[in-house]
């Protein structure tokens, strides 16, 4: 066994251990971070602290970058810790600089709950000076327990993903992620606390009342919202919707047009709503 006291709680759970039917497995010296290279990030270093992740959303991109067939079927079953994350930031220099954290993976999935590690890397983050400025891509409610955390840094945004009004059509996509209603009370919370917020509607899923959705969504007053349809390529190992995702998209009826239809009618009440991906800032 060679869990890292320090990244989990005591006493340490054996490897790989299960949360719920989750199977979790340490991945010593995977990187943690990433050199940005995509202009349209916006940022010096993508971070994230898990391979896999327990959401397991039908649509999930980051499934296609999975090279084992077996794991990419399983996807939402496995997560991998990087447990020597804490080491590699030690040895990079993040002073000043621009960090993403959460462009593969999400940071606040189930697992963080018990392993903390998206935390522990948080509370290194915030003690380099000058601080890196930060964001961070969710859709986990879990984020508000760092709110000490998230509330001593200079620039910092929180981006939640909030991808239908339906929580009828949420379940048959993501049903293992918190309701919309759950999401959209966590980006409150966050406001209310003085943290920076953006909504991520993206991928964007059938939405059954699309200017209703962009009134609740406005009232957030979030300083940015982003919409983005499924992604779609025959190229391996690019960013890529699952087939599953397109199965249940089709009994919606809800394909590249229906999204940029939807996108126009909330335009109207959220005309600051960019309909494609840019920048973390
Ligand atoms: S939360 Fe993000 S990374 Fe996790 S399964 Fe869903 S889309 Fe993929």
């Amino acid at each position: 066994m060679r869990y890292q006291p320090s990244l989990f709680e005591s006493p340490p759970p054996p490897t790989p251990e299960r949360v719920g039917t989750l199977r979790v497995a340490e991945r010593p010296r995977a990187k943690v971070l990433g050199r940005a290279s995509a202009e349209w990030l916006g940022c010096d270093y993508t971070l994230n602290p898990y391979v896999g992740c327990g959401f397991g959303c039908a649509y999930c991109y980051a499934a296609a970058f999975v090279a084992d067939e077996e794991r990419k079927q399983e996807w939402g079953r496995w997560v991998d810790v990087k447990v020597d994350a804490l080491r590699e930031l030690e040895r990079t220099d993040l002073r000043g600089r621009r960090v993403f954290i959460g462009t593969a993976t999400d940071p606040y999935q189930p697992v963080e709950a018990k392993v903390r590690l998206t935390r522990r890397i948080l509370e290194h983050l915030v003690e380099i000076t000058p601080q890196p400025v930060v964001a961070i891509t969710t859709r986990g409610p879990l984020v508000t327990r760092d709110l000490d955390l998230l509330r001593r840094f200079e620039s910092l945004r929180v981006n939640m993903s909030v991808t239908t009004d339906s929580d009828r059509i949420r379940r048959d996509f993501e049903p293992s992620c918190a309701s919309i209603e759950r999401r959209i009370q966590t980006l409150e919370e966050l406001r209310v606390a003085g943290i920076r917020i953006a909504v991520f509607i993206a991928p964007m899923l059938p939405i059954e009342d699309p200017i209703g959705f962009a009134q609740r969504l406005k009232a957030l007053e979030a300083e940015r919202y982003m919409s983005q349809p499924f992604h779609q390529t025959d190229v391996p190992f690019r960013s890529n919707t699952r087939e599953g995702a397109w199965e249940v998209a089709r009994r919606y009826d809800w394909d590249e047009e229906g999204y940029r239809q939807t996108a126009i009618r909330m335009k109207t009440v959220l005309p600051q709503m960019s309909v494609r991906m840019r920048g973390m800032a």
